[in-house]
């Protein structure tokens, strides 16, 4: 694979505050993004969006464990690059507790909202390099930039079909009046 060199939109390790700003803003807005299709139906809009706003920068946590601070500077400087749990394997592992920790009928939307935020995240990030995107099973760090607009409109249409399902006329009509669309 071969990473961009010339993506434009990583956070600049010499401004850590501003970087960190930057990161949880464009990890938000994907986040909101490829969701956006159950976001729309959904009865609490507001909150869904603020959610997959604030899920687009979970994975980052790991940054603060692997430095073992809260120094936005060291976080951003890791030796090595980002931690290996930036992986597609780490995000589907993630995934699967939730659809089975997560009770009721909303297990599947749930874990597919985390899989989706957290693998728009792992594209924005591994398009500029850096990341062991297939950790553990090559050492390769990033992605082509394109793959990142097309991944996140993909993950954006698989919202839109899981939503067609969720929100179809006759599962709607079993909801609790609290889940359903407006
Ligand atoms: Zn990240």
């Amino acid at each position: 694979m071969s990473p961009y060199p010339a993506w434009p939109f990583l956070s600049d390790p010499q401004h850590p505050f501003l970087s960190a700003v930057w990161a949880v803003l464009i990890h938000g807005v994907l986040g909101v993004f490829v969701l956006a299709p159950l976001i729309w139906r959904a009865r609490h809009r507001a909150s869904w969006a603020a959610c997959a706003f604030a899920g687009g920068s979970i994975l980052d946590v790991d940054h603060f464990i692997a430095a073992g601070s809260l120094s936005l500077h060291r976080i951003e400087t890791l030796p090595g690059g980002r931690p290996d749990t930036h992986s597609l394997a780490f995000v589907l592992l993630l995934s699967l507790v939730v659809l089975v920790l997560w009770p009721g009928r909303w297990k599947l939307a749930a874990a597919w909202s985390c899989f989706a935020v957290n693998t728009g995240h792992l594209l924005f990030d591994g398009a500029g390099a850096n990341e062991h995107l297939l950790y553990p099973w090559t050492g390769s760090d990033g992605i082509p930039w394109l793959l990142c607009p097309i991944g996140a409109v993909a993950l954006c249409a698989a919202s839109e079909l899981l939503a067609r399902h969720i929100y179809a006329p006759n599962r709607i009509s079993r909801m609790p009046a609290a889940m359903a669309p407006r």
